[in-house]
Protein backbone atom coordinates (compact mmCIF):
# COMPACT_ATOMS: atom_id res chain seq x y z
CA UNK A 1 0.00 0.00 0.00
CA UNK A 2 1.41 3.59 -0.87
CA UNK A 3 2.00 5.93 1.63
CA UNK A 4 -0.40 8.81 1.28
CA UNK A 5 1.41 11.43 3.10
CA UNK A 6 3.35 14.05 0.63
CA UNK A 7 5.74 14.94 3.78
CA UNK A 8 9.38 14.09 2.88
CA UNK A 9 11.52 11.78 5.10
CA UNK A 10 15.05 12.90 5.05
CA UNK A 11 17.71 11.55 7.35
CA UNK A 12 20.96 13.47 7.94
CA UNK A 13 23.65 12.33 10.16
CA UNK A 14 22.98 13.66 13.90
CA UNK A 15 26.22 14.73 14.64
CA UNK A 16 29.38 14.31 12.38
CA UNK A 17 31.64 14.98 9.43
CA UNK A 18 28.91 15.34 7.55
CA UNK A 19 26.33 17.04 9.68
CA UNK A 20 26.86 21.26 9.16
CA UNK A 21 27.82 20.92 5.61
CA UNK A 22 24.17 18.97 5.00
CA UNK A 23 22.06 21.22 7.34
CA UNK A 24 23.84 24.20 5.36
CA UNK A 25 23.36 22.76 1.83
CA UNK A 26 19.54 22.89 3.07
CA UNK A 27 19.49 25.80 4.38
CA UNK A 28 21.30 27.01 1.38
CA UNK A 29 17.93 25.67 -0.63
CA UNK A 30 15.39 27.67 1.28
CA UNK A 31 14.44 25.33 3.83
CA UNK A 32 14.20 26.54 7.43
CA UNK A 33 14.04 24.51 10.71
CA UNK A 34 13.35 25.18 14.50
CA UNK A 35 16.43 23.86 16.50
CA UNK A 36 17.53 21.17 15.13
CA UNK A 37 19.96 20.61 18.08
CA UNK A 38 17.66 19.49 20.34
CA UNK A 39 14.99 16.78 18.94
CA UNK A 40 15.55 14.31 16.41
CA UNK A 41 12.52 14.64 14.29
CA UNK A 42 12.52 17.89 12.96
CA UNK A 43 9.85 19.98 10.82
CA UNK A 44 10.85 22.46 7.93
CA UNK A 45 8.71 25.19 8.81
CA UNK A 46 8.48 25.97 4.81
CA UNK A 47 8.45 22.85 2.87
CA UNK A 48 6.83 19.30 3.44
CA UNK A 49 9.65 17.85 4.71
CA UNK A 50 10.76 16.59 8.38
CA UNK A 51 14.04 15.47 9.16
CA UNK A 52 15.48 12.66 11.02
CA UNK A 53 18.83 12.75 12.54
CA UNK A 54 21.05 9.71 12.87
CA UNK A 55 24.41 8.25 13.23
CA UNK A 56 25.01 7.88 9.78
CA UNK A 57 25.83 4.26 10.22
CA UNK A 58 21.83 3.88 10.27
CA UNK A 59 20.93 6.16 7.44
CA UNK A 60 21.65 3.55 4.30
CA UNK A 61 18.94 1.16 5.76
CA UNK A 62 16.34 3.74 7.03
CA UNK A 63 15.98 4.31 3.40
CA UNK A 64 15.98 1.15 2.17
CA UNK A 65 13.27 -0.11 4.32
CA UNK A 66 11.44 3.74 3.23
CA UNK A 67 11.72 4.73 6.89
CA UNK A 68 13.23 7.19 5.35
CA UNK A 69 12.24 8.86 1.54
CA UNK A 70 16.07 10.56 1.47
CA UNK A 71 19.22 10.36 2.95
CA UNK A 72 22.43 12.43 2.63
CA UNK A 73 25.21 10.15 3.67
CA UNK A 74 28.61 8.30 2.80
CA UNK A 75 29.14 6.75 -0.32
CA UNK A 76 31.43 4.68 1.49
CA UNK A 77 28.58 3.78 4.27
CA UNK A 78 26.32 3.10 1.47
CA UNK A 79 28.50 0.61 -0.54
CA UNK A 80 29.64 -0.97 2.71
CA UNK A 81 26.15 -1.57 3.60
CA UNK A 82 25.55 -2.74 -0.13
CA UNK A 83 22.37 -0.94 0.22
CA UNK A 84 19.08 -1.28 -2.16
CA UNK A 85 18.40 2.62 -2.52
CA UNK A 86 19.14 4.97 -5.43
CA UNK A 87 21.75 7.09 -5.62
CA UNK A 88 20.86 10.67 -6.77
CA UNK A 89 23.28 12.86 -6.75
CA UNK A 90 27.16 12.75 -5.67
CA UNK A 91 27.45 16.00 -3.85
CA UNK A 92 31.06 17.62 -3.39
CA UNK A 93 31.70 17.80 0.22
CA UNK A 94 32.66 14.93 2.97
CA UNK A 95 35.58 13.69 0.35
CA UNK A 96 37.73 11.12 1.25
CA UNK A 97 39.19 7.50 0.12
CA UNK A 98 39.44 4.41 2.05
CA UNK A 99 43.00 3.54 1.84
CA UNK A 100 45.00 0.40 2.85
CA UNK A 101 47.92 1.96 5.20
CA UNK A 102 50.62 0.16 6.88
CA UNK A 103 53.64 0.89 9.44
CA UNK A 104 56.27 2.66 8.05
CA UNK A 105 59.21 1.38 7.08
CA UNK A 106 57.88 -2.47 7.58
CA UNK A 107 57.77 -5.60 5.22
CA UNK A 108 54.56 -4.69 3.77
CA UNK A 109 55.03 -1.65 0.79
CA UNK A 110 52.27 -2.44 -1.63
CA UNK A 111 49.10 -4.22 -1.74
CA UNK A 112 50.45 -7.34 -3.38
CA UNK A 113 52.49 -7.79 -0.01
CA UNK A 114 49.14 -8.58 1.88
CA UNK A 115 48.62 -12.07 1.39
CA UNK A 116 48.31 -13.91 4.63
CA UNK A 117 48.59 -10.52 6.93
CA UNK A 118 46.20 -9.52 9.01
CA UNK A 119 44.12 -6.18 8.20
CA UNK A 120 42.05 -4.35 10.43
CA UNK A 121 39.03 -2.22 9.22
CA UNK A 122 35.58 -0.69 10.03
CA UNK A 123 34.92 -1.41 6.31
CA UNK A 124 34.81 -5.56 5.91
CA UNK A 125 32.78 -5.72 2.89
CA UNK A 126 34.75 -2.86 0.88
CA UNK A 127 38.09 -4.53 1.72
CA UNK A 128 36.71 -8.01 0.89
CA UNK A 129 35.85 -6.95 -2.46
CA UNK A 130 39.38 -5.15 -2.80
CA UNK A 131 41.39 -8.27 -1.92
CA UNK A 132 38.99 -10.16 -4.47
CA UNK A 133 39.67 -8.22 -7.20
CA UNK A 134 43.13 -8.29 -6.54
CA UNK A 135 43.55 -12.38 -6.10
CA UNK A 136 44.37 -11.49 -2.85
CA UNK A 137 44.16 -12.97 0.44
CA UNK A 138 44.04 -11.94 3.61
CA UNK A 139 42.56 -11.73 7.10
CA UNK A 140 39.89 -9.21 7.89
CA UNK A 141 39.35 -8.10 11.57
CA UNK A 142 36.74 -6.26 11.79
CA UNK A 143 36.57 -3.05 14.67
CA UNK A 144 34.26 -0.30 14.88
CA UNK A 145 36.54 2.32 15.42
CA UNK A 146 40.16 3.55 16.19
CA UNK A 147 41.39 1.12 13.47
CA UNK A 148 44.70 3.15 12.84
CA UNK A 149 46.20 2.09 16.09
CA UNK A 150 45.64 -1.43 15.63
CA UNK A 151 48.62 -2.68 14.28
CA UNK A 152 50.87 -1.07 17.11
CA UNK A 153 48.87 -3.59 19.22
CA UNK A 154 49.47 -6.21 17.33
CA UNK A 155 45.90 -6.76 16.70
CA UNK A 156 46.47 -6.83 12.82
CA UNK A 157 49.51 -5.55 10.38
CA UNK A 158 47.89 -3.19 8.12
CA UNK A 159 44.64 -1.54 8.44
CA UNK A 160 41.85 0.02 5.60
CA UNK A 161 40.80 3.24 6.79
CA UNK A 162 39.00 6.78 6.08
CA UNK A 163 41.55 9.03 4.81
CA UNK A 164 41.17 12.44 4.08
CA UNK A 165 44.43 14.94 4.53
CA UNK A 166 46.59 11.43 5.92
CA UNK A 167 46.98 13.66 8.83
CA UNK A 168 46.09 10.33 11.29
CA UNK A 169 47.61 7.90 9.35
CA UNK A 170 51.08 9.89 10.11
CA UNK A 171 50.20 10.37 13.47
CA UNK A 172 50.11 6.64 14.27
CA UNK A 173 53.76 5.94 11.96
CA UNK A 174 51.53 4.76 9.10
CA UNK A 175 51.87 5.10 5.49
CA UNK A 176 49.10 5.43 2.57
CA UNK A 177 49.59 2.06 0.06
CA UNK A 178 46.89 2.32 -2.12
CA UNK A 179 43.09 3.53 -2.24
CA UNK A 180 40.18 1.15 -2.80
CA UNK A 181 37.12 3.07 -2.48
CA UNK A 182 36.72 7.29 -3.68
CA UNK A 183 33.84 8.80 -1.19
CA UNK A 184 32.07 11.65 -1.27
CA UNK A 185 28.38 12.37 0.44
CA UNK A 186 25.80 11.14 -1.72
CA UNK A 187 22.15 11.89 -2.10
CA UNK A 188 20.32 8.80 -1.80
CA UNK A 189 16.46 7.81 -2.32
CA UNK A 190 14.38 5.00 -1.30
CA UNK A 191 13.69 2.00 -3.46
CA UNK A 192 9.68 1.90 -2.22
CA UNK A 193 6.83 2.79 -4.18
CA UNK A 194 6.51 6.62 -3.06
CA UNK A 195 3.13 8.69 -3.69
CA UNK A 196 2.52 11.40 -6.52
CA UNK A 197 2.67 13.95 -3.78
CA UNK A 198 6.10 12.77 -2.84
CA UNK A 199 7.58 11.66 -5.81
CA UNK A 200 6.69 15.70 -7.16
CA UNK A 201 8.20 16.83 -4.18
CA UNK A 202 11.38 14.90 -4.61
CA UNK A 203 11.79 16.66 -8.14
CA UNK A 204 11.49 19.75 -6.99
CA UNK A 205 13.89 19.49 -4.15
CA UNK A 206 16.18 18.05 -6.92
CA UNK A 207 15.72 20.94 -8.96
CA UNK A 208 16.56 23.58 -5.99
CA UNK A 209 19.82 21.37 -5.02
CA UNK A 210 20.89 21.66 -8.92
CA UNK A 211 20.24 25.50 -8.74
CA UNK A 212 21.92 25.73 -5.58
CA UNK A 213 25.21 23.44 -6.77
CA UNK A 214 25.44 25.34 -10.17
CA UNK A 215 25.54 28.75 -7.95
CA UNK A 216 28.33 27.38 -5.82
CA UNK A 217 30.64 27.23 -8.83
CA UNK A 218 29.33 30.32 -10.62
CA UNK A 219 30.61 33.79 -9.99
CA UNK A 220 28.92 37.26 -11.13
CA UNK A 221 31.65 39.53 -12.39
CA UNK A 222 31.58 43.04 -13.00
CA UNK A 223 34.64 45.22 -14.45
CA UNK A 224 34.81 48.40 -16.31
CA UNK A 225 36.75 48.94 -19.63
CA UNK A 226 37.43 50.80 -22.49
CA UNK A 227 34.64 50.01 -25.26
CA UNK A 228 37.30 49.10 -27.37
CA UNK A 229 38.60 46.36 -25.59
CA UNK A 230 35.04 44.43 -25.46
CA UNK A 231 35.91 41.86 -27.72
CA UNK A 232 39.66 41.29 -26.40
CA UNK A 233 37.56 40.47 -23.24
CA UNK A 234 35.03 37.77 -24.89
CA UNK A 235 37.71 36.08 -26.33
CA UNK A 236 39.62 35.91 -22.69
CA UNK A 237 36.46 34.78 -20.99
CA UNK A 238 35.27 31.91 -23.05
CA UNK A 239 32.25 30.83 -21.34
CA UNK A 240 31.06 34.59 -21.91
CA UNK A 241 29.29 34.23 -24.79
CA UNK A 242 26.58 37.55 -24.29
CA UNK A 243 27.61 39.57 -21.34
CA UNK A 244 26.05 42.58 -20.12
CA UNK A 245 27.69 45.43 -21.50
CA UNK A 246 26.36 49.42 -20.78
CA UNK A 247 27.76 52.28 -21.31
CA UNK A 248 29.35 54.43 -18.55
CA UNK A 249 29.23 58.19 -18.00
CA UNK A 250 33.26 58.31 -19.13
CA UNK A 251 33.65 58.43 -22.50
CA UNK A 252 34.47 55.38 -24.43
CA UNK A 253 34.22 53.14 -21.15
CA UNK A 254 31.78 50.52 -20.34
CA UNK A 255 30.92 47.87 -17.36
CA UNK A 256 30.57 44.65 -18.34
CA UNK A 257 28.96 42.22 -16.21
CA UNK A 258 28.33 38.31 -16.03
CA UNK A 259 28.72 34.70 -14.90
CA UNK A 260 31.50 32.79 -14.87
CA UNK A 261 32.45 29.36 -12.86
CA UNK A 262 35.02 30.09 -10.56
CA UNK A 263 37.50 27.31 -11.67
CA UNK A 264 38.71 28.96 -14.95
CA UNK A 265 38.68 32.82 -13.08
CA UNK A 266 41.56 33.45 -11.21
CA UNK A 267 43.94 32.20 -13.92
CA UNK A 268 42.04 34.67 -16.51
CA UNK A 269 42.13 37.91 -13.87
CA UNK A 270 45.44 38.53 -15.01
CA UNK A 271 44.52 38.23 -18.83
CA UNK A 272 41.66 40.74 -18.09
CA UNK A 273 43.70 43.29 -16.11
CA UNK A 274 46.03 43.26 -19.39
CA UNK A 275 43.16 43.91 -21.68
CA UNK A 276 42.26 47.35 -19.58
CA UNK A 277 39.83 45.73 -17.52
CA UNK A 278 39.56 47.74 -13.83
CA UNK A 279 37.34 47.43 -10.76
CA UNK A 280 36.62 44.28 -10.71
CA UNK A 281 34.37 42.75 -8.59
CA UNK A 282 33.49 39.29 -7.96
CA UNK A 283 30.44 38.43 -5.96
CA UNK A 284 29.04 35.25 -4.92
CA UNK A 285 25.46 33.89 -6.20
CA UNK A 286 22.86 32.36 -3.97
CA UNK A 287 20.90 30.64 -6.67
CA UNK A 288 20.57 29.74 -10.55
CA UNK A 289 17.82 28.34 -11.84
CA UNK A 290 17.24 27.39 -15.27
P1 LIG B 1 28.25 8.48 13.64
O1 LIG B 1 28.26 8.79 15.08
O2 LIG B 1 27.15 9.21 12.92
O3 LIG B 1 28.27 7.00 13.33
P2 LIG B 1 30.94 8.44 12.52
O4 LIG B 1 31.99 8.63 13.55
O5 LIG B 1 30.67 7.09 11.98
O6 LIG B 1 29.60 9.12 13.05
P3 LIG B 1 32.12 10.61 10.97
O7 LIG B 1 33.51 10.48 11.47
O8 LIG B 1 31.33 11.81 11.37
O9 LIG B 1 31.24 9.29 11.23
O10 LIG B 1 32.20 10.52 9.38
C1 LIG B 1 31.05 10.54 8.60
C2 LIG B 1 31.43 10.40 7.16
O11 LIG B 1 32.27 11.49 6.78
C3 LIG B 1 32.22 9.18 6.77
O12 LIG B 1 31.43 8.03 6.62
C4 LIG B 1 32.81 9.63 5.44
O13 LIG B 1 31.87 9.47 4.40
C5 LIG B 1 33.04 11.12 5.64
N1 LIG B 1 34.46 11.52 5.84
C6 LIG B 1 35.10 12.51 5.19
N2 LIG B 1 36.37 12.61 5.57
C7 LIG B 1 36.59 11.68 6.49
C8 LIG B 1 37.72 11.29 7.26
N3 LIG B 1 38.90 11.88 7.14
N4 LIG B 1 37.57 10.29 8.14
C9 LIG B 1 36.38 9.69 8.30
N5 LIG B 1 35.28 10.01 7.57
C10 LIG B 1 35.37 10.99 6.67
MG1 LIG C 1 29.16 6.05 11.87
Amino acid sequence: TLDSSTSLRIAVQKSGRLTDKTLNLLEGIGLKFDDYKRSLLVKCRNFDVELLLIRDDDIPEYVEDGVCDLGFVGANTVAEDEADVTILRGLDYGVCRLSIAAPKAGDIQSAADLNGKRIATSYPVLTRKFLESKGLSADIVTLSGSVEIAPRLEIADVITDLVSTGGTLKANGLQELETIFDSETQLVKTNKPLSEGKQALIEKFLQRIEGYQKAEKSRYIMMNAPESAVDEIKDIIPSLKSPTVMPLADNGMVAIHTVITITTFWDLMENLKDAGATGIVVLPIESMIA
